[in-house]
């Protein structure tokens, strides 16, 4: 990081940081967190008083910019009211209201909502609303879930196991995490092939099918197109098991759609939203099931129920943001904003192909990644970013943007001119291949 010398860090930096244990973070080694103050539009104010254009949304969250007046007037409101009640034997508006409006979003009868407080516990819940679906049917052999080469699905122990096993834990962890099945996408026929031939052997075993539709976002910014889902659906019914569309990242505006499912027409059994379902400002979660898994727990049978219930589930203030944020997607915008962002960053990126250095670049919505060869200095490269004014967070071999769908042209040419040109050195400075 570089600190203008003049500058005297806030107490609060000194006092805390000590006792921060901070995230996917080298704590002996890494540069230190930079000290955010306020937040406005697509910018981050930092301590010292630089304003840096945000790259990432804070993590994919912030769709609408930070500060939106409708949603922080919504979550003002519900504070004066009902900040929180519990979700078991209670219920409430907002709560009601944001399930009847994500059903009425997604295609078929996706129609059931539960909500939780993290990405990682949808994709849980998910998991386990289908292996109890078979449960509940009297099927006890479906009890794995089949996953993807370049997923990912979250950090819990759970969701680790439907990761990448090269790019997440699953090598570290070992026989600490489940055993599923993990595949490749069946981009081509001859993927699809080999998914056939897996599904023949294992097909019986296999409660769900889970992807990460179109793009693979954590696992490296990976993509693939919707001919690659419709096979997935067919292979899922053809081996009677469910369909999940993890949909955190590219739900809800990303890609220029409110849902892939809706955008292609390769309707799901369940859907996992979070990331921007508050626009950025409040933890919550969604796991959205059509009527079929439903209808599996509907029982005079108790133990048939859905046995899970996270405390702070349906949150009201994070309900209140959630409408909030869906009332903006209805009144301004948003999609088209993210179509033109794509179309800026594919202009802005394309010179970059086939530079040194550089082995791929991606865009699709509103998302722009750069692959380099290799990237030998994380921190180095984070550097650069900030000192061009930007916040932009590479891993793994992939700088990237997602910036809020609401970014101003001015800042969003820096965005992609900076990506671009720090992508191009720290490229170049590979060498030759
Ligand atoms: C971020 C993410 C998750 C995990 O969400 P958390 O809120 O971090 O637990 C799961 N799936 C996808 C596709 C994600 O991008």
């Amino acid at each position: 990081m570089t600190r203008s010398s003049a500058f005297a860090p806030p107490d609060w930096i000194g006092e805390g940081l000590a006792h921060l244990w901070r995230p996917y973070c080298q704590m002996k080694t890494a540069a230190p967190p930079l000290p955010v103050v306020a937040t406005r539009g697509s910018r981050l104010v930092l301590a010292d008083g630089r304003e840096l254009v945000d790259g990432v949304a804070s993590w994919w969250t912030a769709c609408h910019g930070y500060n939106h007046p409708h949603i922080a007037q919504a979550v003002r409101a519900q504070l004066d009211t009902m900040p929180h009640v519990m979700f078991g034997g209670l219920t409430h508006e907002p709560a009601a209201r944001l399930a009847r409006r994500l059903a009425a979003l997604m295609p078929g009868d996706l129609d059931h909502v539960f909500f939780s407080d993290s990405g990682s516990v949808a994709v849980e819940v998910a998991m386990k609303m289908a292996i109890q679906a078979a449960l509940n049917r009297g099927d006890r052999g479906r009890t794995k879930i089949l996953a993807f080469r370049g997923g990912y699905h979250g950090d819990t122990l759970a969701t680790m196991a439907v990761c990448d096993p090269d790019e997440g834990m699953h090598a570290m962890f070992g026989a600490a995490l489940a055993r599923q099945i993990i595949a490749d996408l069946p981009r081509d026929e001859e993927r699809a092939a080999a998914l056939e031939a897996l599904l023949a052997r294992e097909g019986h075993r296999v409660a769900a099918i889970l992807v990460e539709p179109l793009v693979q976002g954590a696992g490296g910014m990976l993509m693939h197109d919707a001919a690659t889902l419709a096979r997935l659906r067919a292979a899922a019914d053809r081996h009677g098991c469910l369909l999940i569309f993890d949909e955190i990242f590219v739900g809800l505006g990303r890609l220029g759609a409110m849902s892939v499912a809706e955008a292609t027409g390769v309707v799901p059994d369940i859907v996992t939203l979070s990331k921007a379902l508050t626009g950025g400002t409040m933890a919550l979660a969604a796991t959205i099931a059509a009527r079929r898994v439903f209808e599996a727990f509907w029982s005079d049978d108790p133990s048939h129920a859905l046995m899970h219930g996270p405390t702070y589930m349906a949150n009201p203030l994070a309900c209140a943001a959630a409408n909030a944020s869906l009332d903006l997607f209805e009144r301004e915008p948003r999609l088209a904003q993210a179509r033109a962002i794509e179309t800026q960053l594919r202009e802005g990126l394309a010179p970059l192909a086939g530079r040194p250095g550089i082995r791929d670049v991606r865009v699709r919505g509103a998302i722009g990644a750069v692959e380099l060869e290799r990237i030998d200095d994380l921190d180095a490269l984070k550097a650069a970013f900030v000192a061009e004014g930007l916040w932009i967070r590479p891993f793994g071999r992939i700088a990237y943007v997602t910036p809020a769908l609401t970014i101003e042209a001015d800042d969003l040419a820096r965005l992609v001119a900076g990506l671009a040109s720090v992508s191009a050195r720290f490229g170049a400075a590979l060498g030759p291949p």
